[in-house]
This record gives C-alpha cells, sequence and structure tokens, in this order.
C-alpha cells in the first residue's frame, strides 16, 4: 500500500519469523493465518520457517513448522497460494566457494575473524550451508531473509551483536533505516516471557470483544492471572469493588481508560492502579498483542460490575 514504511508482506515476515525465534505458538498462529490472508504463498513461509533454523535451532523451527502445517490443514476452505518451490543446489557447485560470494555480498566485506580460525568447521558451515544451501533456496530475496533475521534476532535475548551485524545487512539489501526502523518497532514486544499465556478466556468472553487468554499465576491469597489480548481485544466498562486492581504491563501495546477521561497508552513495565469502585477498561491497541498481570486487591467484599462494551467509534479514535 503507499505510504507503507514496510509491505504487507515484509511486515508479516518480520512477525511470522519473531514469533517462530520466541517459540509463542498460539500468536505464531495467528500471524501465520494473516501471512496467508495477506497473500504470502504457502511456500514463501516455509521458506522463513526453514531458515529459522539457522538463527534460532531445531527445536523453534521445527515447532513453527509444524504450528503452520496445522494452520494450511485448517484452511482447506481457502485459496491459499501454493507458490514455487525452494531449489536445491546442484552437486557439482563448489558450496564454500558459492557461500563466500553470498556472505560477502550480503555483509559488505569478506567475514574473518579469530573465531573461524579457533573452529574452522563454523566457518564452513556458515558458508556451505547458511549462504550457501538455504540462501540458494530461493523462493525468498536475500532482502526478505535479511527481515526474516532482523525479526527473530529482535525476539532472543543475548543476540545484540549479531542483531547489529543483520541491521547492517539488511542496509545492504536495500532496507532503509526507516523501513529497519520499523521492524524493531514491530517485533520490539515480542520476547520469550517469563509467564505462560495460558488458555483461551472462555470463562469472561461475554464480558470482552476480540480474543484474550488467561493464566491464573496464584489463587492463594492473592489473586494474580496473566491477562493477554489479541489486537483490538478489549474488555467491556467494569468496576472492581472492595478493593480494585493492579495491572503490571509485561508485553505489547495497548490502553487503560476511565470513564470520562482520556485513554492511557501502555507499555511494558507500567503499573496502573485502579481504584475500587473507578468504571474503566483496558486491552490491546489495534496493531499490538498486549499483556499484563491483573492482581485483585483483596477485599472482604471484592466483586466485579460488568457494564457496556467500548464501543468501535471510540475505540477506532485511539491510536
Ligand atoms: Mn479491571
Amino acid at each position: 500500500m503507499a505510504g507503507e514504511v514496510l509491505s504487507k508482506k515484509q511486515q508479516d515476515i518480520a512477525i511470522i519469523s519473531s514469533y517462530s525465534a520466541s517459540g509463542d505458538l498460539i500468536k505464531l498462529e495467528t500471524a501465520l493465518n494473516k501471512g496467508l490472508d495477506d497473500g504470502l504463498t504457502v511456500n514463501e513461509i516455509k521458506e522463513v520457517l526453514i531458515q529459522m533454523y539457522a538463527y534460532c535451532g531445531f527445536p523453534r523451527s521445527l515447532n513453527a513448522i509444524a504450528t503452520f502445517m496445522g494452520v494450511v490443514n485448517n484452511r482447506s476452505g481457502k485459496n491459499d497460494k501454493i507458490g514455487t518451490e525452494g531449489k536445491v543446489l546442484d552437486l557439482n557447485v563448489d558450496k564454500n566457494a558459492y557461500g563466500k560470494e553470498v556472505q560477502t555480498k550480503i555483509v559488505g566485506s569478506e567475514v574473518k575473524g579469530e573465531i573461524f580460525k579457533f573452529a574452522p568447521a563454523i566457518d564452513d558451515y556458515l558458508k556451505e550451508h547458511l549462504f550457501a544451501d538455504i540462501f540458494a533456496r530461493g523462493v525468498l530475496t536475500d532482502q526478505e531473509r535479511e527481515i526474516a533475521t532482523i525479526g527473530a534476532l529482535n525476539s532472543m535475548q543475548g543476540v545484540e551483536p549479531q542483531l547489529a551485524a543483520h541491521i547492517l545487512c539488511g542496509k545492504n539489501t536495500g532496507l532503509t533505516q526507516e523501513q529497519i526502523d520499523e521492524i524493531l518497532k514491530l517485533t520490539g514486544g515480542i520476547k520469550n516471557e517469563a509467564f505462560a499465556t495460558g488458555e483461551k478466556n472462555e470463562a469472561f468472553a461475554k464480558y470482552f470483544i476480540g480474543q484474550s487468554y488467561l493464566n491464573i499465576l496464584t489463587k492463594d491469597q492473592v489473586l494474580v492471572a496473566n491477562v493477554t489480548f489479541e489486537p483490538r481485544c478489549r474488555n467491556n466498562w467494569h468496576i472492581h469493588n472492595g478493593g480494585g486492581q493492579i495491572l503490571l504491563v509485561t508485553d505489547g501495546r495497548g490502553y487503560y481508560q476511565e470513564w470520562g477521561k482520556p485513554a492511557r497508552e501502555l507499555h511494558r513495565g507500567d503499573v496502573v492502579n485502579i481504584a475500587p469502585g473507578v468504571k474503566h477498561w483496558h486491552g490491546a491497541a489495534s496493531d499490538s498483542w498486549f499483556s499484563h498481570i491483573a492482581i485483585e486487591v483483596p477485599s472482604e467484599s471484592g466483586s466485579t460490575d460488568w457494564f457496556e462494551p467500548v464501543n468501535d467509534e471510540d475505540y477506532n479514535k485511539l491510536k
């Protein structure tokens, strides 16, 4: 679409690789469906997930591919495009030379270092396998493969040097600083979270618009739960009687709004104190998943009164 910093396809590749790397298979499933809805071919997505094993290992890659297989099998009614298949390098190609050429082109200069003298096998594997076998498969452009790599590395802990290196590689494949910033923003909140997402929140579904997930962390002394909202999901206006509620934001971007007041935008690390008796709602932004830990402040008269949904007209005014 005109004016977009990244195309839908580029955004989808970044997000799919990011959830593959973080191992969040529930959110990955949503991202995979969106990718197919946006027109990515089945084989393009397969290539992203295959490439992932070079960056986050066979376990993450295999889990992502199994999730994608389930998605594809469930979409038999939709006309998803299969697309072209990845190619296998001809047996008589000198993979080391081929990979070195691709690596040098993408990195911008010949890659050298003490580490490769210390363990020469890893230098061979990088060239012959990653930059030859995998990159030669085609289907995705080198630029699309770098988008996938940046998305994945941005969702992993302790790989900052590699992320910085691949940001430069991304630029060598033609990505602008603005596009790189957008990839980092899209995937920045996606990390392997401390608390599991839990199950679909069926018990309270009638008080929510969109899909939420609930993981009760403890019921002893104080009720503490991890609540996750898909993009656009929010709870209805409600009041906590008795003790009120405290929210600790752990992931994504969302909102908290009290009746008659402007909405407050929320990010990872924000804390919201909700006094008893205050009518309010909380939920995700339209373009982001959102998670918070909800602490129900104990009280002898604790209860929740539920009211009307937050209507689309008001919600759509939020940025
Ligand atoms: Mn609340």
